[in-house]
Order: C-alpha cells, then sequence, then structure tokens
C-alpha cells in the first residue's frame, strides 16, 4: 500500500557560512519542497518588531543561539504548512542535540523519512564567505561579493533594493557564532548517527554552488529519501 504520507525531510547540517541557505534555495527550486530556514523565520520577527522579535533581539545580535523552545515550536508550527506537504528542507534546524531530539521524534511520530547533508567547508573559506555576504531583505536573495556579486554594486537584481551586511556578520559577531556551532551544533552530527539517521557528507567548498546542488539532488535519489 502506498505510504499515505508521502513528505520528505532534508536537514542541511554545516556551519555558518557554509552554504545551506544557497543550497536550500536550489533545492526549493528543482525539488519544489519547501524552505525553512530558523534564521530567516527569526529575522522576520526582529524586522517586525513583535513580541517575539524583541525578545531574541539581543541574543540574535550577540551570535548566540535562540531557546531550543523558542525554534522547537516555531518549526513544529511550519511544517504543518500546506506548502511542506510534498517535503521541506531544513535549513539552519537543529542545532542542539535537544532540538534534534525533538525533530526526531516529530518525524518519528508521523513517519517522515529523513536525510542529512552534511555540507563540509573549510575553515578559512567560511571566514572568507561571510565577510563577503550580501543579503537583499526585500526578497531574500543572496549574493556574494567574491563569487556571485549583484550586477550593480550593492543592489539588487531582482527589485533594486539596497543590499545590507547582516548585523551577525560582522567580524565580532561571526566569532561567537563560529564558537555557538563548535560547542553546541556540531554534537549534533554524533546525534544523527547514532540515532540512525542516513548522513551524506558532501564537499561544499570546491566547486560553484549549481554542481553542489547536483551533488545533493544525486545523493538524495541514490539514498531514495
Ligand atoms: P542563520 O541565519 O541560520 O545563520 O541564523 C542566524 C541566527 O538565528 C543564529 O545565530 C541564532 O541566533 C538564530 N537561530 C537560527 N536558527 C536557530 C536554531 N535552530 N536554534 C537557535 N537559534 C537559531
Amino acid at each position: 500500500m502506498a505510504d499515505p504520507n508521502p513528505r520528505q525531510c532534508l536537514i542541511l547540517f554545516g556551519p555558518p557560512g557554509s552554504g545551506k541557505g544557497t543550497q536550500a534555495k536550489f533545492l526549493n527550486q528543482s525539488l519544489g519542497w519547501a524552505h525553512i530556514s530558523t534564521g530567516d523565520m527569526l529575522r522576520a520577527h526582529l524586522a517586525a518588531g513583535d513580541a517575539l522579535g524583541q525578545e531574541i533581539a539581543a541574543v540574535m545580535q550577540s551570535g548566540a543561539l535562540v531557546s531550543d523552545q523558542t525554534v522547537n515550536r516555531m518549526v513544529e508550527e511550519r511544517i504543518k504548512e500546506p506548502d511542506c506537504e510534498k517535503g521541506f528542507i531544513l535549513d539552519g534546524y537543529p542545532r542542539t542535540v535537544s532540538q534534534a531530539k525533538l525533530l526526531s521524534e516529530l518525524l518519528a511520530a508521523q513517519r517522515i523519512p529523513a536525510v542529512v547533508i552534511h555540507l563540509k567547508v573549510d575553515y578559512n573559506v567560511i571566514i572568507s564567505r561571510i565577510a563577503g555576504r550580501r543579503q537583499c531583505l526585500t526578497c531574500g536573495a543572496l549574493y556574494s561579493v567574491t563569487s556571485n556579486a549583484p550586477t550593480i554594486s550593492e543592489v539588487c537584481d531582482y527589485d533594486g533594493s539596497k543590499l545590507i551586511v547582516r548585523e551577525d556578520d560582522r567580524p565580532e559577531v561571526v566569532e561567537r557564532r563560529l564558537k555557538a556551532y563548535e560547542e553546541q551544533t556540531e554534537p549534533v552530527l554524533a546525534y544523527f548517527k547514532q540515532a540512525g539517521f542516513t548522513v551524506e557528507e558532501i564537499q561544499g567548498d570546491d566547486a560553484s554552488p549549481q554542481v553542489i546542488a547536483r551533488r545533493i539532488e544525486k545523493s538524495i535519489q541514490e539514498v531514495s529519501v
């Protein structure tokens, strides 16, 4: 009998600057699965200045992680939305073992198969990528001043908005974010392996983003999520 729940989950895992957001956008186009970025969702609350935005502002600006309870609740609600019917791509979640445990329970309860893509990127590449990163706050497009520059410097190709440097991409905050990754997020990989998730290792710094996206698609097909 066909599985009554055809939803699938792709977890993009890797440090800040490893290309999770860029890859999620490509895969959203090619697979038609919803792109769920907890960072984007939190930034939307910051921009709206709502109660949650005010609550998380200081933590986010410092480069530390927002509470597990807050992000778990957000993700739990988000995956119920209709655009997740076919599948969803998690970008920046889970980031702690406790988040991974909750996700694991959610997936098991709803019998949603998942694959973890671990994007491996050299530390020096991460630092230079973050330094060159620009984002359009209107449409979310991502640019790199070195490898994917907009046609007009600092202006979005799609809607002409002025591009921004994310507050937390400033050097003093990046150090804190990388520390949070090492201490709180890296252990999630061991958890995934021990909990029986399929973990695919993908080199994320030796080819164009398009080529890396194809590598990911191929490995998903091979493990037939
Ligand atoms: P990102 O855009 O994924 O790099 O996330 C930007 C910031 O949002 C992080 O530095 C955290 O402050 C917060 N954040 C995003 N996702 C999570 C998460 N899963 N758990 C806790 N904090 C998060």
